[in-house]
């Protein structure tokens, strides 16, 4: 990996290679941005974020939700339902999990370098 001063680029302007360590087209002059290096990997993030915050939300309602049917078996049963408690522990461990793999994420933003 000793080349990557010859690393080319296509030019998100007129399409022609250029060097990428270039900071404008030779071609057509036009200047680079830096999310022409990495076409898309911005949107693929916030893709990913959007993904991971639906189904870490997704899975605090169901925990809640397995909470208040717990409460209600609970009441009307007058003792723990087993099933249900570890339906209600397994939807908060999830919980956690989707929460710190979110957290994760964040930290990898390719806006914030
Ligand atoms: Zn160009």
């Amino acid at each position: 990996m000793n080349d990557a001063g010859e690393q080319q680029a296509l030019c998100p302007h007129c399409g022609q290679p250029h060097d990428a360590a270039a900071q404008a087209c030779p071609a057509c002059g036009v200047a680079r941005e830096p999310a022409a290096m990495l076409p898309g990997a911005e949107s693929e993030w916030a893709h990913a974020r959007d993904g991971l915050k639906t189904k870490w939300v997704a899975s605090v309602i169901a925990f809640w939700v397995s909470v208040v049917i717990l409460g209600v078996v609970f009441f009307i049963e007058q003792r723990l339902n087993l099933m249900l408690t570890s339906i209600a522990l397994g939807m908060l461990v999830i919980g956690i999990w989707l929460k710190t793999r979110y957290q994760m994420h964040l930290r990898n933003d390719p806006s914030k370098h």
